[in-house]
């Protein structure tokens, strides 16, 4: 069996969770391909490494002292990697970056150092292969993906039976040129890995029970949807409710690769799966006949009614053209 598994930031905190994740990946030798994001918050007045690095950049470029912000990032992978006793370099991998600080970093570049460095260090740690993703999600020019040079690339690291690490949220185009996918991208990197692989199962690990049947900030306690289909995942998060990223749906819904949600720290709770077709699935296992309620604010709904319009040509045109002129877009019509 093929499992991607997808550890989120906050899934890659601190070192209490690079154990957790650990756990997870060896308590399932399925578990291969580990896809990582930049780690995250580890608590609530803490700073995601990318916000960081995106803050520096802009530091960078109106000329502000980005040390403190450096000093952030840097300390929190620095902890990481002397709790857990990694082997890597940090010295020489942060000294690359500051040097390439003093000379126009790319923006691309400087932020995908998050994942590099995160994914770097966990492979480490699991003993696995870390593999650039510069090096295996490759984009074309016009910013689409070129499937079958990222499943060359991969074909060449499958032999080699090892566990493989691979950071999220970014690839090259043709030149090598890092590009960044846009937030919350590694959802979509290991959608694309899962896809590529023909995987059984796409493990999306956060820090939620899955996708719930509300808002909890406006439901209290609200249940966890168990089983969902794709459509009605589009729908919801169309409307709000974001678990993942919208377009790490297509990869895997193209080939009918189920999605686990799951929680890092309560691996064992059931989570949500997203499957094609719920119809298939055990009724009695999830017996609402309702998925979930969502809703979206700042959203109208304007009747026209109009005796005869049927005959007339152009009406509908004519009504949007009063939305247009104010600005307004339109969902349906
Ligand atoms: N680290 C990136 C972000 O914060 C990508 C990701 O986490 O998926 O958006």
């Amino acid at each position: 069996m093929i499992k991607v598994a997808k550890f989120g930031g906050s899934s890659v905190a601190d070192a209490t969770q690079f154990a957790k994740v650990r756990n997870i990946i060896q308590a399932d030798p399925d578990r291969r391909f580990i896809v990582v994001s930049a780690c995250g918050k580890s608590h609530d007045e803490d700073h995601k490494v990318t916000d960081l690095l995106y803050l520096c950049h802009a530091h960078l470029k109106y000329g502000v002292s980005y040390e403190s912000l450096m000093k952030m990032v840097e300390e929190k992978y620095r902890k990481i990697h002397q709790q857990l006793q990694i082997r890597l370099d940090i010295d020489k991998e942060f000294a690359s970056i500051r040097k390439l600080m003093d000379k126009n970093i790319d923006l691309d570049y400087l932020v995908s150092r998050g994942e590099y460095l995160c994914a770097k260090m966990m492979a480490d740690y699991l003993d696995a292969e870390f593999i650039d993703a510069k090096d295996l999600l490759a984009f074309d020019y016009d910013g689409s993906l070129n499937y079958a040079k990222i499943k060359a690339k991969l074909d060449e690291h499958l032999g080699k039976g090892k566990r493989l690490v691979i950071p999220g949220f970014y690839g090259s185009f043709p030149n090598g040129k890092i590009h960044l996918m846009s937030r919350g991208g590694s959802d979509v990197t290991g959608a694309i890995i899962a896809n590529v692989l023909d995987a059984d199962i796409y493990e999306n690990f956060t820090d939620v029970p899955g996708i719930m049947i509300a808002d909890p900030r406006i439901v209290k306690d609200p249940k966890v949807i168990k089983r969902i289909t794709y459509n009605e995942l589009r729908e919801m998060s169309y409307m709000g409710a974001n678990v993942l990223h919208e377009e790490a749906i297509f990869p895997v819904k193209s080939k009918h690769i189920p999605i686990h949600i799951l929680n890092t720290n309560d691996p064992k709770a059931s989570g949500t799966l997203i499957v094609e077709n719920c119809d298939e699935l055990d009724k009695n296992d999830d017996p609402y006949p309702i998925t979930g309620i969502t809703g979206r604010q700042n959203f109208s709904v304007i009747n026209i009614v109009k005796s005869h319009s049927s005959n007339e040509v152009g009406v509908l045109a004519k009504a949007l053209s009063i939305v247009s002129r104010y600005n307004v877009s339109v969902e349906s019509a």
